[in-house]
């Protein structure tokens, strides 16, 4: 029985210089089995000149082509063996186990295929987090999301299993009879996105439930958006229901790679089953320092059917010169994810990230959770229209809210905005990952 304040006592607190050796080692291993068993790879790296006995040393692993989300696509489908996963599979088909695939908000989604191996040690990389986030055999976790054909919260469900808590699929039950059975039975944790978090304290709050005294729930794990790295955000879930809320972050292709301890400094890596690289975005040189923003590109260790090596996942990241109090060695991101390469966009010639209106809008205690962002050009000038909800009873104070977002939205993006005061609860709300920001620029 685990007691301590690690899942995996020696591979939490590796010395850094033995994680670089473990991870060139298994950087190998992976790179030899994609080489050898997938199509898809054996060619991306015979046309580059590369094989693996040219991997001698750590620095070596940036020679390795890059792959990402749009090769998959030409790769798998309708006429793609074996379908639907085609040349990228490492294993038969008889040894898939588990289907998944990515939302595939624009185009054709990936879709990703798992051995029963590849999903157990799914689960123990997700178990590192539970445990670092006080998750515990006592606990029991509520899971209030629809069971799908999506990644999103699987793993929590199974590590949570494997800690030997109880865990109660909350899956085709709305959103007030979710709230009836966390208090029927007294959960103590969940796991959900933060657009969900809010909407259900919402509701909560319209059945007469005030979830911080009437609800047990203490831990909340945010997934799916980058709300539980965003400080405002991240706050208005804790007051909302009296809980501690922990970020977690991962995608379909690659697994669970990083989430919050309890000392919530930043997003510690599981350098134990990813490498995570950071590159900058212009000269595609490596960051290995803090203070210094590119994009990450990552190497799942340990998924045999599917594998996934230099992703570039096109997600903005920094790494943060502290060492967590915790004492694991594994390193901290600096606030978690920064916004996706593709959302950073210039608008009037500014670039503008929507986490920051995001910040802005969740500071703001007369408004809602919920915003929209449109940004659409009228004739060569860009425009952009921030959408917010007044909470009700402060319909009176329009203007100076007004006053106030048109300052922190100057001072924090340096733009201008169209500010529209929308009626309490009349913007869409959603339980998957939000879509707040809409550029409706011809392109
Ligand atoms: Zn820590």
């Amino acid at each position: 029985m685990n007691n301590g304040e690690y899942w995996n006592p020696i591979l939490e607190t590796l010395p850094r210089e033995k994680l670089q050796v473990l991870q060139l080692k298994k950087f190998k291993e992976i790179f030899t089995w994609a080489y050898e068993h997938s199509r898809f790879y054996h060619k991306l790296y015979s046309d580059a000149g590369i094989e693996p006995g040219d991997i001698r040393k750590f620095d070596d692993i940036r020679k390795v082509p890059k792959i990402e989300k749009s090769m998959m696509r030409g790769i798998q489908g309708p006429g793609k063996e074996p379908f639907p996963y085609g040349d990228i599979l490492c294993v038969p088909l008889e040894q898939v186990t588990d289907y998944r695939q990515t939302s595939g908000t624009t185009g054709q989604p990936v879709y990703q295929a798992d051995t029963w191996q590849d999903w157990e040690l799914g689960t123990e990389a997700y178990a590192y987090a539970l445990w670092a986030q006080g998750y515990r055999a006592s606990d029991r976790l509520f899971l209030p999301f629809g069971y799908n054909i999506f990644i999103a919260f699987w793993a929590y469900h199974y590590a949570g299993e494997k800690l030997g808590c109880e865990v109660i699929p909350g899956g085709v039950l709305n959103t007030e009879a979710r709230i009836l059975k966390i208090q029927e039975l007294k959960a103590t944790a969940m796991g959900a996105t933060p657009t969900y978090v809010l909407g259900m304290a919402e509701t909560a709050r319209k059945m007469g439930i005030n979830p911080p005294s009437d609800l047990c729930i203490r831990k909340i794990t945010v997934a799916g958006e980058p709300g539980g790295s965003v400080p405002a955000t991240r706050k208005r879930m804790e007051e909302a229901w009296g809980a501690k809320v922990y970020d977690q972050v991962g995608s379909t292709e690659i697994g669970h790679w990083g989430w919050e301890c309890r000392h919530q400094s930043g997003l510690h890596v599981n350098e134990a089953f990813y490498l995570v690289e950071i590159e900058d975005v212009k000269t595609g040189e490596s960051i290995t320092g803090p203070g210094k923003r590119g994009k990450m590109v990552v190497t799942t260790f340990s998924r045999m059917a599917q594998t996934c090596i230099r992703f570039d996942v096109k997600d903005m990241i920094e790494w943060n010169a502290r060492q967590c109090d915790c004492g694991r060695t594994f390193r901290l991101l600096e606030g978690g994810l920064k916004g996706r390469a593709d959302d950073i966009t210039k608008v009037k010639g500014v670039l503008l990230s929507p986490l920051a209106i995001e910040e802005v809008v969740r500071e703001t205690p007369q408004l809602s959770p919920e915003y929209q962002v449109v940004v659409t050009k009228k004739g060569d000038i860009d425009d952009i229209t921030l959408k917010v909800e007044i909470l009700p009873g402060y319909k009176k104070d329009e203007a100076a809210i007004r006053a106030a977002l048109t300052d922190q939205l100057r001072l924090k993006t340096n733009l201008g905005y169209n500010i529209e005061f929308h009626e309490y609860e009349s913007l869409p709300r959603s339980q998957a990952k939000s879509r707040r920001f809409q550029d409706l620029r011809p392109h």
